[in-house]
C-alpha cells in the first residue's frame, strides 16, 4: 500500500468521547448522545480504515485518494459500516450492535425533535456502550499497533471511567456473569493496574485483565513488584514469596490467602492449599499432596534419598 493518510480519525473519535463526558457533567444530554455517537463511529470506521482505505467509502468505486485526503466523499453508513466490520471477521458483539442502535436512534429523534431524556436511562447506556467500547479499542487498534497505548486521550477516557462508579458496577456485572472468564479467575489475585481481581493468566507469565483491559507480557514481574519487596525481604531476612511451580517449575508460585490457593504466576495453575504440602525434608519445595495423612517430599528429595 503507499504511505498511508492520516486521517486522524481515531484522534477526533477520541476527542468526541471527552467531550460527551464533559456534556454529561454538564446535563446536557443531548450532546452526550450526539457527541458519543460520532466518537464511537469514528473509532469503528478507523478500524475499518486499517482493513482497506476504500472500505471508508460508501460506494468504494468512487474511491480515491485525493477525494480521501479533501475529506470529500460520501464515507460509510452505519449500517455499511457495521456490515464490511464483520465481512472483515472484526467482532461487534451483539450486546454492542444493540446499544448502538439504541444510541443511533435516539440521536436521530434528538436531532429532529425535541426529546425528553430521561437521565438515568441514558447513564446506563451510555455505560454499556462504554463497556464494549473500551476492550474494542484495546483488542482491535492498541494490540494491532493502529493507536499507542499511552495514548493521552485513550489514558484520559480510562482514567474518567475508573473513576465513574456507575461504570465500574457495570463493567464488573459483566464480567461476573461471563461463566467462562469467572471460572478461571482467582479470588485475591489483584491486577497490578487497577487491583480487580480480574486475571486470566494465559501461561508463558503472559496474562489478561478483564477489567482494566491489560495485556501484560510478563505478568510475573509486574505482579511480584506491586505486591512485594524483593529487595527488603532479601535484605531483612524476610521469606521469598514465590516457590518454585510444582507444575512448569518456574520459581512463580505464591500462595493467595483470599482464596486460599496457590497460584503460579506464570502458567497459571493453581491448587487450593489441601492439595498442596511443603517437604517434609527440605521444607522449601511445595508438592503436590496426594497422601494428606503421610509425609510428602519434593522431587529433589525423592532423588537424594535414591542416590543416598
Ligand atoms: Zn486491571
Ligand atoms: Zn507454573
Ligand atoms: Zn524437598
Amino acid at each position: 500500500m503507499p504511505n498511508k493518510i492520516e486521517l486522524k480519525m481515531i484522534d477526533n473519535g477520541l476527542d468526541f468521547i471527552l467531550r460527551s463526558f464533559n456534556d454529561l457533567e454538564n446535563n446536557e444530554l443531548k450532546y452526550t448522545a450526539l457527541h458519543l455517537y460520532s466518537g464511537v463511529l469514528l473509532i469503528l470506521k478507523e478500524r475499518l480504515y486499517n482493513v482497506d482505505e476504500k472500505l471508508i467509502f460508501e460506494n468504494t468505486n468512487k474511491y480515491n485518494r485525493n477525494s480521501l485526503r479533501n475529506g470529500n466523499f460520501q464515507s460509510v453508513k452505519y449500517e455499511t459500516l457495521l456490515s464490511r466490520l464483520k465481512e472483515a471477521n472484526i467482532i461487534i458483539q451483539n450486546e454492542f450492535k444493540a446499544e448502538l442502535d439504541w444510541l443511533r436512534s435516539e440521536r436521530n429523534k434528538m436531532e429532529h425533535f425535541h426529546v425528553n431524556i430521561r437521565i438515568e436511562a441514558l447513564k446506563s447506556h451510555i455505560v454499556n456502550i462504554l463497556i464494549h467500547l473500551v476492550p474494542f479499542i484495546k483488542n482491535e487498534l492498541v494490540y494491532n499497533y493502529f493507536l499507542d497505548e499511552d495514548d493521552e486521550k485513550l489514558q484520559f477516557i480510562i482514567e474518567y471511567l475508573h473513576k465513574y462508579n456507575g461504570y465500574i458496577k457495570a463493567k464488573l456485572k459483566s464480567i461476573e456473569q461471563q461463566e467462562h472468564l469467572k471460572i478461571q479467575m482467582i479470588d485475591g489475585l489483584q491486577c497490578p493496574y487497577c487491583s480487580n481481581d480480574t486475571i486470566i493468566i494465559e501461561g508463558d507469565s503472559e496474562a489478561y485483565c478483564y477489567f482494566c483491559e491489560t495485556r501484560f507480557t510478563d505478568f510475573e514481574v509486574e505482579y511480584i513488584n506491586e505486591n512485594y519487596n524483593l529487595h527488603e525481604i532479601a535484605i531483612d531476612g524476610g521469606t521469598d514469596p514465590r516457590y518454585e511451580c510444582i507444575d512448569c517449575r518456574s520459581q512463580a508460585m505464591i500462595y493467595i490467602e483470599d482464596s486460599h490457593s496457590y497460584i503460579c504466576l506464570c502458567c497459571g495453575v493453581w491448587y487450593s492449599a489441601e492439595q498442596i504440602a511443603t517437604c517434609a525434608r527440605c521444607e522449601s519445595q511445595l508438592v503436590y499432596n496426594k497422601y494428606p495423612d503421610e509425609p510428602a517430599f519434593c522431587d529433589y528429595c525423592l532423588d537424594f534419598f535414591i542416590s543416598s
